[in-house]
């Protein structure tokens, strides 16, 4: 008899890890259980199915519970797992449609829980017009909102409250976005926090900056935010304020959490546990410039987290090479890519860093269209290693910020920067790349 992989939560880390372990080696039983309705989706769309510009949520879909029977693995929705022995290796399953209990065994167990919203502890958020954004569910709810609604207030302007901005101004609600820290995407340094402001606001968007909330007012339905700098009518609230690892379920089986609050796994995605994975956004990585674990929660990272458990239980030599906090986003007209540390965040950690932010262009001035283009690096002073950077662009320019997380990967200098051969043609670029640019105004 073939052995039993079970993966606990079917999203982008588990679904990963199943089909992979499936490919790998077919004589694997697979089971995944997921609790919600959906398996193996890109919630990284669902701001664009908000905006209208994906027609539907199924689009967002990439293999149905059907499609991945016929390739052998069972997936059972609705399944939510509640308790796991890992002395027996059995786990308990809670059927939330049929309302019954059952007992089922593993050889492996992937967990792949995910992550939640993080909710501040503010009065008024039980109330109906208030909202999360994380699952599909979630898009449900939040589709159906928005046909009444006129004026939204989202918390929080880090990634998701940045996308659904745009996507809320696209379907012509008035949007308020309030931030607690100084500036949008407080987490990179300040002249991208400008720029995006900029931006934000010259698409209509109000940007309220180091603003508490006190409370949803309402009664039942929410009316109104209420903060330190006064009142925003709304009928929508999104809470954007941040997530939390789902560790409940590994922590009651005594599986290790790492220092950042998130399974503690080594490059294989084992935990401490014989047998027990974990992968995606449950799990911590090894973060190649600080050296150190580190939680980053993306959907890139969950599919290879996922990848490498599933071929490392097929039984195929396979290891996760860690991260350097490489992300991308779209607001309006701006693509905001960022890698490494910031200039903030690297001199907290202990760096003698320093940084040059130049504007340039996405082609040769000359050429019709070309638009401006800005890049930021950090280094260290005195060694030159580059320690992080960003590339903010009107589209996809931003993307050569993969040079710059290439080189972090290989903990790479200036020098090395300069000393790359990077593409040129008028309408992609000045005849020096703006990373080079950059590189150069390092004294
Ligand atoms: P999750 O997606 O959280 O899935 C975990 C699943 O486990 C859930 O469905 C849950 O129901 C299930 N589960 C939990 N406990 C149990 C249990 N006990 N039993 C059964 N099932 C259980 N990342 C990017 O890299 N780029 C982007 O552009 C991007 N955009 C995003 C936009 C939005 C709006 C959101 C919400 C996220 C975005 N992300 C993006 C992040 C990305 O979606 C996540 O990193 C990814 O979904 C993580 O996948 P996961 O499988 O680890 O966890
Ligand atoms: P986030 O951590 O990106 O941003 C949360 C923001 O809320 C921060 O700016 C924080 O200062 C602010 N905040 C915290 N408490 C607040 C309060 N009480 N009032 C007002 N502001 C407050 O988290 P998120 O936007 O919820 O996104 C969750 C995760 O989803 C991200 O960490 C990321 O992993 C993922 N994501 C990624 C992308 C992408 O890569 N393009 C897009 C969307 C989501």
């Amino acid at each position: 008899m073939g052995k039993r992989l079970v993966v606990i939560g079917g999203v982008a880390g588990g679904a990963s890890a199943a089909a992979k372990a499936k490919r790998e080696n077919p004589e694997l039983e697979v089971v995944v259980y997921e609790k919600s309705g959906w398996v193996s989706y890109g919630a990284c769309g669902l701001p664009y199915v908000l905006s209208g510009e994906i027609p539907r949520l199924e689009k967002l879909v990439a293999r149905t519970p059907e499609e991945f029977r016929r390739q052998g693995v069972e997936v059972r929705t609705h399944h939510e797992v509640v308790d796991v022995d890992p002395e027996l290796r059995t786990l308990t399953v809670f059927d939330h449609q049929e309302r019954r209990t059952f007992q089922d065994r593993y050889d492996y167990l992937v967990l792949a829980t995910g992550a939640r919203p993080s909710l501040p502890p503010i009065p008024g958020t039980e109330q109906e017009g208030v909202y999360t954004l994380r699952s599909m569910e979630d898009g449900e709810s939040l589709l159906k909102a928005l046909k009444g609604a006129q004026r939204a207030a989202i918390l929080g302007a880090g990634y998701i409250g940045l996308e659904v901005a745009e996507a809320f101004r696209k379907r012509g609600l008035e949007v308020t976005l309030l931030e607690l820290k100084d500036r949008p995407l407080p987490h990179w340094d300040q002249e991208v926090g400008n720029l995006l402001k900029e931006e934000l606001e010259r698409h209509g968007v109000e940007v309220w900056t180091r603003v508490e909330v006190k409370a949803l007012r309402g009664q039942g339905r929410v009316e109104a935010v209420e903060t330190s700098e006064g009142v925003v009518p709304a009928d929508l609230v999104l809470v954007a304020t941040g997530i939390k690892p789902n560790t409940l379920l590994a922590q009651a089986m005594g599986v290790a959490l790492g220092p950042t609050g998130a399974i503690a796994t080594d490059e294989r995605m084992h935990t401490n546990l014989e047998g027990v994975y974990a992968a995606g956004d449950v799990a911590e990585s090894f973060h190649q410039v600080l050296k150190r674990p580190y939680w980053l929660p993306l959907g890139d990272v969950a599919n290879k987290h996922g990848r490498t458990a599933g071929a490392v239980i097929a039984g195929k030599e396979a290891r996760f090479a860690g991260v350097v906090g490489t992300a991308i986003f779209k607001a309006f007209g701006l693509a905001v890519a960022t890698t490494g540390l910031s200039q903030e965040a690297a001199l907290r950690e202990g760096f003698q860093a320093r940084k040059v932010f130049i504007q340039s262009r996405d082609g040769a001035h000359y050429y019709p269209g070309s638009q401006p283009l800005w890049v930021e690096l950090i280094y260290e002073e005195g060694t030159g290693k580059l320690l992080g950077g960003a590339v903010v662009a009107h589209g996809h320019g931003a993307l050569r910020i993969d040079a710059l997380a290439a080189l972090l990967h290989q903990g790479g200098t200036v020098e090395d920067l300069l000393s790359l051969d990077l593409a040129y043609a008028p309408p992609y670029s000045p005849v020096w790349d703006p990373l080079l640019i950059a590189a150069q105004q390092v004294k």
